[in-house]
């Protein structure tokens, strides 16, 4: 089934000059780009986005990682994106993910992981719409 799926390159991935990295593995695999844009988050905007993990330990930290510099947010589409780029990124802890995946090539820590994906088509639906509307994405 063609799927979209919202991708974020997180502040470390920006930081650290991964952003021409991340987006030749997302073309590479066949997925294609609706939507792209730069942003910096505040801490509140990060935690309306993440408000799926309000609660954890983490979540303070990782909207506060989220809200501390650039990212690129990307509307990806492919046959099974949601899963394919998941299988792309790799597992959020790069010590756990494959070899050849994004995470376990460029990661440095199990929140500064360079990208998000979305992981179900109810988020993909929720964060898409948290960061584009329907003029900012192109139909393919
Ligand atoms: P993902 O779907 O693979 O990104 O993983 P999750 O949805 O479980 O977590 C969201 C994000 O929170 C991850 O990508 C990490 O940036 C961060 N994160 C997850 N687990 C931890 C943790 O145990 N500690 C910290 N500091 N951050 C975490």
């Amino acid at each position: 089934m063609l799927e979209k799926t919202l991708s974020i390159i997180k502040p470390d991935g920006v930081s650290r000059n991964l952003v021409g990295s991340v987006i030749t593995r997302v073309e590479a695999a066949g997925l294609k780009i609706l939507a792209m844009k730069m942003i910096h988050m505040t801490q509140e905007q990060a935690k309306g986005f993440y408000k799926v993990h309000e609660g954890k330990p983490f979540y303070e930290s990782v909207t506060g990682f989220m809200s501390s510099g650039a990212c690129v947010v990307m509307v990806l589409q492919g046959e099974d994106g949601i899963q394919r780029y998941r299988t792309l990124m790799g597992a959020t802890d790069h010590k756990k993910a494959d070899p050849g995946t994004i995470r376990h090539d460029f990661a440095t820590d199990i929140e500064k992981n360079v990208v998000h994906g979305s992981d179900s088509p109810a988020n993909a639906e929720y964060e898409i719409n948290y960061f584009f509307n329907a003029l900012e994405m192109v139909n393919e």
